[in-house]
C-alpha cells in the first residue's frame, strides 16, 4: 500500500490525481501540498483524511493552520520536508514552475519514488536528478508514451524519440499572431489543462520543455529527438526504430491515464474513461512544426544544446513571459521575444547546484519583468 505524498494537489494535474487515487484501493494521499488555496486544500484534507499539509504561502499555512487539526508547513521547506517523510512511499510532483525542483531532490535523495509531472525539475535542475534515474517515473503524457514504447528495447535499437504536438489553438490560424487574445490562447484544442501549461501549448514552449524533459528522461542525444505536430492528439508519442519501424503509443487525451500508470507501473489497472473507439477515427495527421511563427520550441532546442545553465534562463524568462500574457500586459509575440532576449544576454554558468539554479531563476524574472517595459509595441499597459 504506497503512501503518496501529493505536491501540487489543488491544480489540474493534483486533482486529477486525487481522483485516480481515490479509485486505487491500494493508495492513500498522506500528506498535500499547495500553493496559496488553503480552502481548497482544506477540503482536500478533509475529503481524503490527509494527515499533514503544506502551502507555499506561508500567510496561506497560517490561515490554513487555525482551522485544522492537522499540521500545516509553510515554504518551500515544508514540501521538501512532506517529500521526505519516512512513511512516504511515493511522491507526486505535480507543482508548476522552477519550484518543483528542491522537493524532487529531497524526495529523491530520501530514497522515495518520485511520479514527475514537474516538468521544471528536469529543464532546470536535469543534471542534478540524473543519478536518481531510476527512481523517477513520467506523468506527462508524451513521456509516459515514450516511455511504455521503449519498454524491452535496449537503447541501441532505438534511432529517436518523437514526440508529438497538437500544434495548439494556433496551428491554423492565418491572422496577425501579436493581435490574439489571451481567450483565444486559452482555447486548446484537446486538452483541458491549467492556464500555464496551455499557453505554452500555443507557443510551443510547451513542447519545448518536454524535448529537454526527454532528453534528460531518457537519456538521448537533443540529435535523436524530434517533434512532430499531430493535430488529433490520439498518438501520444513514438519512437523510431534503427530498421525505420514506429512504435506508438495511442489512447484518449485523459491526464487520468498517464497519472494512474505513474502510480501502478508495472501494472496496467481498469480504465477509466471509455476506451477510444478505432473505428470512430477520421485520420491521423502530421506534419512538420512551424519553427518561424513559434520561435519557442527552436529556442528551447537551443536552450537544451547550450545547456547548464541556460534551460534556466528559458524557463524563468517564459514564466514571466506568459504572467504577463495572461495578465494582458504583454503581447503573445512578445513572450518569445523577452525569452529570446533573455536568451542572449546569458552567460552559461556550468553545472549549477540547486542555489544557483534558484538564485538564477528570481535573477531572470525580476529582470525579465524590467525587460518587458521594453519591449516596444508588445507591451499593452493595464
Ligand atoms: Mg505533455
Amino acid at each position: 500500500m504506497p503512501n503518496i505524498a501529493l505536491l501540487g494537489s489543488t491544480g489540474s494535474i493534483g486533482t486529477q490525481a486525487l481522483e485516480v487515487i481515490e479509485r486505487l484501493p491500494d493508495c492513500r494521499v498522506v500528506s498535500a501540498a499547495a500553493g496559496s488555496n488553503d480552502e481548497r486544500l482544506q477540503e482536500q484534507i478533509e475529503t481524503h483524511n490527509v494527515q499533514r499539509a503544506a502551502l507555499y504561502d506561508k500567510d496561506a499555512a497560517q490561515r490554513l493552520q487555525r482551522r485544522t487539526s492537522v499540521p500545516v508547513l509553510g515554504g518551500i521547506e515544508g514540501f521538501c520536508q512532506l517529500a521526505s517523510d519516512p512513511d512516504v512511499d511515493l511522491v507526486v510532483n505535480s507543482i508548476v514552475g522552477a519550484a518543483g525542483l528542491a522537493p524532487t531532490l529531497a524526495a529523491l535523495e530520501a530514497g522515495k519514488r518520485v511520479a514527475l509531472a514537474n516538468k521544471e525539475t528536469l529543464v532546470v535542475g536535469g543534471h542534478l536528478v540524473m543519478g536518481y534515474a531510476e527512481q523517477i517515473v513520467p506523468i506527462d503524457s508524451e513521456h509516459s508514451a515514450l516511455w511504455q514504447c521503449m519498454q524491452g528495447h535496449s537503447r541501441s535499437s532505438i534511432d529517436a524519440l518523437v514526440l508529438t504536438a497538437s500544434g495548439g489553438p494556433f496551428r491554423q490560424y492565418h491572422g496577425d499572431l501579436e493581435a490574439v487574445t489571451v481567450q483565444q490562447a486559452l482555447r486548446h484544442p484537446n486538452w483541458d489543462m491549467g492556464g500555464k501549461i496551455t499557453i505554452d501549448s500555443a507557443t510551443l514552449m510547451n513542447k519545448g520543455l518536454e524535448v529537454i524533459e526527454a532528453h534528460w528522461l531518457f537519456g538521448f542525444s537533443y540529435d535523436r529527438i524530434d517533434v512532430v505536430v499531430h493535430p488529433e492528439s490520439i498518438v501520444h508519442s513514438l519512437i523510431r526504430m534503427t530498421d525505420g519501424s514506429y512504435l506508438a503509443h495511442l489512447g484518449a487525451a485523459d491526464m487520468r491515464m498517464p497519472i494512474q500508470y505513474a502510480l501502478t507501473y508495472p501494472h496496467f489497472n481498469p480504465v477509466l474513461s471509455m476506451p477510444l473507439d478505432l473505428t470512430e477515427l477520421t485520420g491521423l495527421h502530421f506534419e512538420h512544426p512551424d519553427y518561424k511563427r513559434f520561435p519557442c520550441l527552436g529556442l528551447a532546442f537551443a536552450a537544451g544544446r547550450t545547456g547548464h545553465s541556460m534551460p534556466t534562463v528559458l524557463n524563468a524568462a517564459n514564466e514571466i513571459a506568459v504572467e504577463l500574457f495572461l495578465d494582458g500586459r504583454l503581447g503573445f509575440l512578445g513572450i518569445a521575444e523577452l525569452v529570446e532576449t533573455m536568451m542572449a544576454r546569458h552567460t552559461p554558468v556550468e553545472n549549477p547546484d540547486l542555489e544557483t539554479i534558484l538564485a538564477l531563476d528570481r535573477q531572470v524574472r525580476d529582470e525579465s519583468r524590467r525587460q518587458a517595459l521594453s519591449l516596444k509595441g508588445r507591451l499593452t499597459q493595464p
